[in-house]
């Protein structure tokens, strides 16, 4: 059933909480880039230029003891938001207690106000509670008692159960996406619960492990599954191929013959692979067909591979990427990588879309980022989304 959005929800003179992602890297309170602020905005404007009182919440690193807490002040992402809305916004420094109350009953409609960070709740007089990240039920109930409705626009932190997600929304009688998270539902999982045919997912990255999940679900739902990146050299190992030195699993090569078994045509492995003497750009390598020979190691996948892949997505009408296809990071091994980022760009009648760190790293240095249909902002969440769980951030959204 679709979601309720914040558009489907009357905002005048209602006292909006919203849980945004403003997980910024941040250094002595300098942020180093604010992309996750800038692409909470739309939901933001719409709910103030709709008569809303935005209160807003979200959680800045990790706090495990009293010392971590001034590093990790909302303080200065909530100076950027007022820069980049061009509006007073009101940092309340606490996150419960009269003042935040106080500067609550204070909003006029269309006012901003940015509560300090939700894991400050995770420490308190010193000792590690995690009352935001352990989602302490009393604190979901405070915190909801704040607001008349809850807008959740943070997909990043929709795979875990905190007290500002699940434990605010199990506490309000609606619980509406946000602009971001309403986007990520609709590729995501539109792309596991509903895909146009033909199905293409492309999964890399190092460990077969991390993405043993993601495969099996995508098994079911996608008609092929490309393998690239270190992964590919434990499937290789469960198919009697050489790897010479290359990154395998060995307690995953049983599991990696079980799926072989299972996929049939289905999963396709590169045929060719740029290997190295070294893990090392400057390392001599060269490129070569199966097996890896001694005193080489796999780090990219080669030619042959890449027009193979391009031969498959070039029908594709739904494409899922998630990890790259090779040590993109030194230029000798990041062709792979960067080749299919580039051709999902030329994809103009498939939806496509791309998660994790690596992959919109790719993307986004190849500047084909606006040529793609939808580009993930939560890595550790799009992954579960793709395993098909269920992410209890979003089953606690309302359904319209
Ligand atoms: P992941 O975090 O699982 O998505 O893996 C990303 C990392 O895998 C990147 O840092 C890549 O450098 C690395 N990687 C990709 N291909 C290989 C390979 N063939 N051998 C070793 N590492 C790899």
């Amino acid at each position: 059933m679709a979601k309720l959005t914040v558009s489907d929800l009357d905002l005048k003179g209602k006292k909006v909480l919203m849980r945004v992602d403003f997980n910024v890297p941040i250094k002595d309170g300098v942020i180093g880039n604010d992309n996750r602020i800038v692409a909470a905005l739309p939901t933001i404007k719409y709910v103030i230029e709709h008569g809303g009182k935005a209160i807003l919440l979200s959680h800045l690193g990790r706090i495990k003891k009293e010392d971590d807490k001034p590093g990790l002040s909302m303080r200065p992402v909530a100076e950027r938001l007022s820069n980049l809305l061009n509006k007073p916004v009101t940092f309340v420094p606490t996150t419960e207690g009269k003042q935040l109350e106080d500067a609550i009953d204070g909003l006029n409609d269309g006012d901003v106000l940015v509560m300090e960070n939700t894991r400050y709740e995770d420490v308190k007089d010193g000792e590690y509670v995690k009352r935001e990240s352990g989602n302490d039920p009393e604190l979901g109930k405070y915190w909801a008692s704040l607001g008349d409705v809850f807008v959740n626009d943070a997909f990043g932190t929709a795979h875990r159960s905190h007290a500002s997600n699940a434990g605010i929304a199990a506490n309000m009688a609606q619980t509406a996406a946000g602009f971001l998270m309403e986007k990520e539902i609709k590729f995501i999982g539109g792309a596991v619960d509903n895909p146009e045919h033909p199905f293409v997912a492309i999964l890399g990255g190092a460990k077969v492990s991390d993405k043993i999940g993601v495969i099996d679900n995508l098994l079911a739902k996608a008609d092929k599954i490309l393998i690239g990146g270190g992964m590919t050299y434990t499937f290789y190992a469960a198919k009697g191929i050489k790897i010479g030195n290359s990154l395998v699993e060995k307690d995953k090569i049983d599991l990696a013959k079980e799926i072989l078994d299972k996929a049939g045509d289905k999963l396709v492995l590169p045929v060719d692979s740029v290997v190295a003497e070294k893990f090392d750009n400057d390392a001599p390598h060269k490129t070569v067909e199966g097996d890896v020979p001694d005193g080489y190691m796999a780090l990219d996948i080669g030619p042959k591979s890449i027009a193979e892949f391009e031969d498959v997505l070039k029908s594709a009408k739904t494409v899922v990427w998630n990890g790259p296809m090779g040590v993109f990071e030194m230029s000798n091994y990041a062709e792979g990588t960067l080749e299919i980022g580039k051709f999902l760009g030329t994809l103009t009648e498939a939806k496509t879309i791309v998660g994790g760190g690596d992959s919109t790293a790719a993307v986004q240095q190849l500047g084909v980022a606006d040529k793609l249909s939808h580009i993930s902002t939560g890595g550790g969440a799009s992954l579960e989304y793709l395993e098909g769980k269920t992410l209890p951030g979003i089953a606690a959204i309302s359904d319209k």
